[in-house]
């Protein structure tokens, strides 16, 4: 009688040893937890360089830099396939961007400021900027990227400061609400945002 008893017994326990352990490999194989916010993928935005003439690698390199300074947006090379966020252009006028809403727009790459003596790689950054939520700042400050053609020709920053980059990041959080891109750029004369498309290609 004792014997039985206990063979029910351990019986029992093996029959819930298996359970649980039935119960640790499903955990294991369900999916992954949602990530908390700041694992979150960033923003892809697919940006074509491929009508910027002379400026193509111009305009990778300041893709690359905005990829190295900021973690909630990244540009990447359009892909056939892929919707197109922004187009480049290369025309002889002012540079100019004409963001259409956050993320979204089209940059020239403009030959009257290069042949002023501006880095080009500094522009297409700062075109880029618009594109992502920057503002014009005439600062004339070199170390800001949004200072454009206020600070001197000779500045060949083309690194966002910590305080634009710290903007672009809050841009493209989770929950942002997008600035009122058009209106923001009305008045933009400073390696220009235009918010009209008299200068569309
Ligand atoms: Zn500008």
């Amino acid at each position: 009688m004792f014997v039985r008893k206990f063979a029910r017994l351990i019986v029992g326990a093996l029959v819930m040893m298996l359970a649980m352990v039935g119960a640790q490999v499903a955990a294991a194989n369900a999916a992954p937890e949602v990530p908390a916010d700041d694992t979150v993928a960033a923003r892809t935005l697919y940006y074509d360089a491929s009508r910027a003439a002379e400026f193509v690698d111009v305009v990778h390199r300041a893709a690359e830099i905005w990829n190295n300074s900021v973690r909630n947006v990244q540009l990447q090379r359009a892909q056939p396939g892929r919707p197109v966020n922004i187009v480049v252009y290369a025309d002889n006028g002012w540079p100019r961007a004409q963001p259409t809403s956050l993320g979204n727009g089209r940059i020239w790459m403009g030959r009257q400021a290069v042949n002023q003596g501006h880095d080009p790689t500094r522009i297409a950054a700062h075109e880029l900027g618009h594109i992502l939520g920057l503002p014009d700042n005439r600062t004339g400050r070199c170390s800001d990227l949004m200072s454009g053609s206020s600070a001197p020709a000779s500045c060949k920053n083309a690194q966002p400061s910590p305080q634009e980059r710290a903007q672009v990041e809050r841009n493209f959080s989770r929950g942002a609400v997008a600035p009122a891109m058009a209106a923001r750029y009305a008045e933009d004369r400073d390696y220009t945002a235009l918010a009209n498309t008299a200068h569309a290609a």
